[in-house]
């Protein structure tokens, strides 16, 4: 028992989230070098090259497996266990991110300091603040010239509206990039650039107000960071790790991937600060992680990960307890006791067969296609279910059909495994079966990547109307006889892939006749998987 406590307490899962080019990858490898998990950084493979997003996404589809795009890396750092769940940064994809989410304890946020808050850091935090978690902030590329430091904290403020509390504040930017002043510390850690950023980088710890440091950076920037201190001493909010902990507040911290300068800063703080796993919810109550039988969630599925196997993977947060292969779990939804075959995890570049894991690991397992996303797996004797992920409301909807009439089970197989994993949702004509699908999205973008997959892992082509309705509602009250709701005519009666009933308008003013002029009628923007 010790041991499990003692595993489960050094397990740090968290999510890295970025706009595109903002440097998350790089951070990532710079974990990984800093975590002895590889030896040169830029051998990660991954780098995405293509600037466009949907082939952005099939480069990454084509090399899943051993890019770190793919789902979770594991590694140890300091005593420390660190899972790093990947998001994808294209808002379109904002759905798989909050799913990925729901598997992390934090999250950290990547800048551009030249950049500032951008479009996809918007979206992504939001998601992030549906979550409640803790967020941290890495502005990073100060070896480039960079924003002021005090515009980006109110940016930060302003645009996300979180409050900051910078942990470290920069000397200098661009070529003069020298190091970061430790604000609790209250000394200044000054770098040495070294092997392009390869290697772990040289630092050295001076006094602030010392000749040494004064020597070293010169008149400017000294006086400038002695005036900043007594700036943000003043001025900026005290830490408050209760605020922290519930998203409220974020721990700012600056630096550079790419030539290391503020990695290990921000790593030994990051790890300190964020928590070990904390119980989760569930029908039954709340579930500590140190309970000592297993239980999990899925929150991803992905399918042909590996081409030559047509393989699909259930991704599972291990919520409590401890895993050990062949053991016996019990799946709620499916009923049905079961072994999760071929466990594995990726540990940087390579994927391994897995003997154990523990609470806050997360484990990817072989599908045959039993589990959805949102589905609880626990031990024989134990059957509660953890809170079910929420569906965000597509708002882009198509009828979709295969060219080639031939093809009909290939595509029918085809769309109902990616809704399955989460990429699409599916629809159908309320009463009648599966003649005609209506595909549903959240970006469009996830149309495209349909249309591709279908191609080019099922060998089906298809054809796609887009459908005028945008407003989707999942009908709620038990007691409603859908076939008998009285309708507007931009109305349309569908069901899901669980067969619940849900309406689609085609305009906002519609939901709310159709609301009044059927008493007692509920209806709701989430569905659940
Ligand atoms: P991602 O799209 O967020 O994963 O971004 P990448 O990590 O792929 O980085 C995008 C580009 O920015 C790459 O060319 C990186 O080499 C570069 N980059 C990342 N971090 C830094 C940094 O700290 N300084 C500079 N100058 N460039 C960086």
């Amino acid at each position: 028992m010790a041991n499990l406590k003692e595993e489960i307490s050094k397990r740090r899962t968290f999510a890295i989230i970025s706009h595109p080019d903002a440097g998350k990858t790089t951070l990532t490898e710079k974990f990984l070098l800093y975590g002895g998990a590889i030896n040169l950084a830029g051998s990660v493979k991954g780098k995405k090259t293509a600037k466009h997003a949907v082939s952005d996404w099939m480069e990454i589809e084509k090399q899943r497996g051993i890019s770190v795009t793919s789902s979770v890396l594991q590694f140890e750092y300091d005593g420390y266990c660190i899972n790093i769940l990947d998001t994808p940064g294209h808002q379109d994809f904002s759905e798989d991110t909050y799913r990925t989410l729901m598997a992390a304890d934090s999250a950290v946020m990547v800048i551009d300091a030249s950049k500032g808050v951008e479009a996809q850091t918007k979206k992504l935090f939001k998601v992030c603040l549906l979550r409640d978690i803790p967020i941290f902030t890495f502005i990073n590329k100060m070896d480039r010239d960079a924003n002021d430091p005090f515009e980006l904290m109110d940016e930060i403020e302003s645009v996300l509206g979180i409050a900051t509390c910078p942990m470290n504040w920069p000397i200098g930017s661009g070529k003069e990039f020298r190091g970061v002043y430790d604000r609790r510390a209250k000394h200044v850690t000054t770098f040495t650039a070294f092997a392009n950023g390869q290697k772990e980088v040289d630092s050295e710890n001076l006094d602030v107000d010392s000749p040494e440091l004064l020597g070293m950076v010169g008149d400017e920037l000294f006086q400038t960071l002695q005036d900043d201190i007594e700036l943000l001493d003043g001025a900026s909010a005290e830490f408050d790790i209760e605020k922290v902990s519930h998203g409220k507040q974020t721990p700012v911290f600056f630096g550079s991937a790419l030539t290391n300068f503020g990695i290990e800063i921000f790593l030994n703080y990051f790890l300190e600060m964020t928590s070990h796993p904390l119980p989760r919810k569930s029908d039954i109550g709340e579930i500590s992680p140190f309970d000592k039988d297993f239980s999990a969630f899925v929150f991803k599925i992905q399918a042909n990960m590996n081409k030559a196997h047509r393989d699909r993977i259930a991704f599972m947060r291990i919520c409590s307890g401890k895993f050990e292969a062949g053991m016996d779990v019990y799946h709620i939804q499916g009923k049905k006791k079961l072994k999760l075959s071929q466990p594995q995890q990726l540990m940087a570049q390579e994927r391994k067969i897995l003997d154990e894991a523990y609470a806050g690991d997360i484990i990817g397992v072989f599908d045959p296609g039993i589990f959805s996303i949102g589905d609880t797996i626990s031990v024989p004797g134990k059957t509660f279910a953890y809170e079910g992920i929420p569906t965000f409301a597509p708002e882009h909807f198509a009828k979709v059909r295969q060219v080639d009439t031939m093809k009909r089970k290939q595509f029918i197989k085809g769309v109902t495994q990616i809704a399955q994993e989460g990429a699409i949702q599916i629809f159908q004509e309320y009463n009648t079966g599966m003649e005609e699908i209506i595909v549903g999205v959240v970006g469009v973008l996830q149309f495209d990547v349909l249309k591709f997959r279908l191609e080019n892992e099922y060998g089906v082509e298809i054809r796609m109307d887009t459908m005028p309705h945008e407003y989707i509602r999942w009908v709620t009250s038990p007691d409603t006889d859908v076939a008998r709701i009285n309708g507007t005519s931009d109305m349309k009666r569908v069901k899901d892939l669980k067969g619940n009933p849900l309406l689609l308008f085609i305009h906002e003013w519609a939901v709310n006749t159709v609301l009044d002029k059927n008493k007692g009628l509920e209806l709701s923007e989430f569905g659940r998987w």
